[in-house]
């Protein structure tokens, strides 16, 4: 039977079995979570593309996977670089470095949100229809993707998370309230 699957911005919503749950929950462990001062700081361009970058964004791919994501961030790893990992369609995945939005739309759309670092909730987040976002990949080639809808929502969330920005600064005020009474009693047993 084919699992349902929907996409909230950067997680991907459907049923796991138990050891694809196991292993979902070892990599959001390994996944910096809110509140945690990292993930409101600004990563840096990456300037030398060597092994160690490789590496790691080989290591992100996996997480990015194994937690059922559709973006991960290199701060969401508490690394300051700016890289981040997305699937252009699905299980694929694709590595942008130094990315920078040259294009998007003037029209925008507004849908609910998850984050791998802000777990359990979503909100509506305004974001633009379609993106050109250019970079370059692992190996120091440049690369550039044209995305709409799903996909262009996803490197604009990715993008964020490079300048600190959470969905919880671009949602309402209404739903950030909401969210983060969701989110406090967990803080606390923590
Ligand atoms: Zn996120």
């Amino acid at each position: 039977m084919p699992a349902v699957t929907e996409v909230e911005g950067q997680v991907r919503n459907e049923e796991l079995d138990a050891e694809r749950e196991a292993r979902r929950q070892l990599a959001l462990a390994q996944i910096r979570q809110y509140p945690d001062p990292v993930l409101r700081m600004q990563a840096p361009p990456v300037e030398e593309f060597d092994d160690d970058l490789r590496r790691l964004v080989a290591r992100m791919g996996e997480l990015m996977k194994d937690a059922n994501g559709v973006g991960l961030a290199a701060t969401q790893v508490g690394v300051l670089r700016r890289v981040f990992v997305f699937a252009p369609e699905e299980d694929q995945v694709a590595a942008l470095v130094n990315p920078e939005i040259v294009r998007r739309s003037d029209e925008a759309e507004t849908d609910d949100e998850g984050c791998l670092s802000i777990q359990g909730v979503t909100m509506p987040v305004e974001r633009s229809m379609t993106v050109r976002i250019e970079g370059r990949d692992e190996n120091g080639d440049e690369v550039g993707y044209d995305l709409e809808g799903t996909p262009a929502r996803i490197v604009q969330h990715e993008l964020d998370h490079l300048d600190g920005t959470l969905i919880l600064n671009r949602t309402t005020p209404e739903a950030r309230r909401e969210a983060l009474a969701a989110l406090r009693p967990r803080l606390v047993i923590r």
